[in-house]
């Protein structure tokens, strides 16, 4: 290349990293992201002027875009419109107002283990066992760590590592994405002797199998799954019984963490009833219907309580600050977002449907979407569910909008992100676990969605197929 070509190179007028690192939103930047992203970010913006995707007088203006789109954090914020309550992939309970004040003021230093009157360590995590056992005051200690598979390793690890945990074949549940209860069991080194079968399990199967080698009794709630038909399962207050006979601990597991009996989901276990029926230990999630942080939930009896605190396991499964913060407010707050999905009136559901649907109807009458279909927004019963393993097939009658099925990937990859139910070749939009405040976002977002789906026909080659183009302004 001679002298002049390469200063007629346009790539010659790409700025200079050090110019770029010194721009005042760069400078603005610094408090939030690290200088290796900006850095990064510098590298990207100049990599494509290199490469003539933009124009080096561009550079600059790229950075600073790609800067306001980048938080510190690759997580992104779902609006979840697919009716399930709890649902695992997108983080399962959404935080209460209350437990995420708790959040950013337990961020910094706090006196999660001391007592600062008298300067002296106190017992870590007070606040969120006062508020646990408040709420389940059938308990007399509790625990609080990681998540309920932890608490389920703690618990067998304690009570029963070397020796027998005794539980039904019907209870041996597989959780979700291949975590076996019975694989986790063995994991602690006690061995699981498993009584009755798949669908029939006596007080005298358990009696049978309890001996010298019990360690304790175990009873699962198989959430996510109901055996239906010819069936038996051994009650609680049955196995206390048996317990007391023998002298063995039992320990129960009902999964989903509902404090007290909730009249929507008549046939859900919860911790207060567990512990009136006579179990030691009772074990639950905090992230399911409890509507609070990650968290195992460990209530009890004193003594049973007090031997799983003392395991040296106890201090690998402990839960953290901001859990402890999250969890406490969580049970001392105000309603949590999963206790108002849950009981969400079906007539406030529909009503906020048909004003998503008239909204959204108006941008699409006449246009044709790929695969030729006539788009159309209506609005069509829907049952949302529980979701997170529990309360399986009890339906939470509600509303949807019903979309055509291609809407579903635009909706997911738009700004806020919006994840329907893809389902039966349609794409349903069901509000239940839509803050209402959300509801003008939701739509500003599924109108562009849909804006992008007609566009993708009338702009294709669909051979003049299309009806008139897309409406103009927002709706
Ligand atoms: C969900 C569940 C677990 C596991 O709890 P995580 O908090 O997901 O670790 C264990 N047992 C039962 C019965 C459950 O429903």
């Amino acid at each position: 290349m001679t002298e002049q070509r390469l200063a007629q190179d346009p790539r010659r007028r790409i700025p200079r990293t050090d110019d770029l690192l010194a721009l005042p939103e760069v400078t603005a930047a610094r408090s939030r992201l690290s200088e290796a992203v900006l850095r990064g970010l510098v590298r990207q913006a100049q990599e494509r002027a290199r490469s003539g995707r933009i124009a080096p007088d561009d550079v600059a203006a790229a950075l600073v875009a790609d800067l306001a789109a980048r938080s510190a954090t690759s997580l992104r914020p779902v609006l979840n419109a697919t009716g399930v309550v709890v649902h695992t992939n997108l983080g399962r309970a959404p935080l209460s107002e209350a437990a995420v004040e708790a959040l950013v003021a337990a961020s910094g230093y706090v006196d999660v283990e001391m007592d600062l009157a008298s300067g002296a360590r106190s017992r870590r995590g007070a606040g969120a066992r006062a508020a646990l056992l408040a709420a389940v005051p059938q308990a007399e200690d509790a625990l609080v760590v990681n998540n309920g598979a932890a608490a389920l390793v703690l618990a067998t690890t304690a009570l029963a590592a070397g020796r027998e945990v005794i539980v039904s074949r019907g209870e041996l549940v597989e959780i979700g994405a291949g975590f076996r209860l019975p694989d986790l069991i063995a994991s602690t080194g006690a061995r699981l002797r498993e009584v009755g079968t798949t669908n029939r399990t006596n007080l005298a199967d358990y009696d049978d199998a309890t001996g010298p080698e019990t360690g304790c009794l175990l009873k699962v709630h198989p959430s996510n799954f109901r055996v239906t038909g010819f069936t038996a399962a051994v009650p609680v207050a049955a196995l206390r019984t048996l317990a007391e006979e023998r002298g063995v601990p039992l320990v129960v597991d009902v999964g989903s963490g509902l404090p007290d009996h909730d009249p929507a989901l008549p046939e859900e276990p919860d911790l207060a009833a567990a512990l009136a029926d006579g179990a030691d230990v009772v074990i639950a999630s905090g992230d399911k219907l409890l509507g609070g942080p990650q968290a195992g939930l460990l209530l009890g009896r004193t003594e049973a309580i007090q031997r799983l605190a003392k395991h040296p396991l106890a201090r690998a499964v402990r839960a953290d600050k901001l859990t402890l913060a999250a969890l406490e407010a969580t049970l001392t707050g105000g309603p949590t977002p999963v206790a108002r999905s849950l009981h969400a009136e079906p007539e406030r559901l529909r009503q906020r449907a048909e004003r998503l649907a008239d909204r959204l109807a108006a941008r699409l009458t006449g246009r044709l979407v790929p695969g030729g279909e006539t788009a159309s927004a209506t609005v069509v019963p829907h049952d949302g569910r529980v979701g997170g393993g529990g309360a399986p097939g009890v339906p939470l009658p509600g509303w949807a909008v019903r979309l055509p099925e291609a809407a579903a990937p635009l909706l997911r990859s738009g700004d806020p992100a919006v994840l329907p139910r893809v389902h039966d070749g349609a794409c349903l939009v069901d509000l239940r676990c839509v803050p209402e405040d959300q509801d003008e976002r939701l739509a500003a977002a599924a109108s562009a969605a849909l804006d992008a789906l007609a566009g993708s026909v009338s702009g294709g080659t669909s051979g003049g197929t299309s009806g008139p183009g897309p409406a103009s302004g927002d709706g």
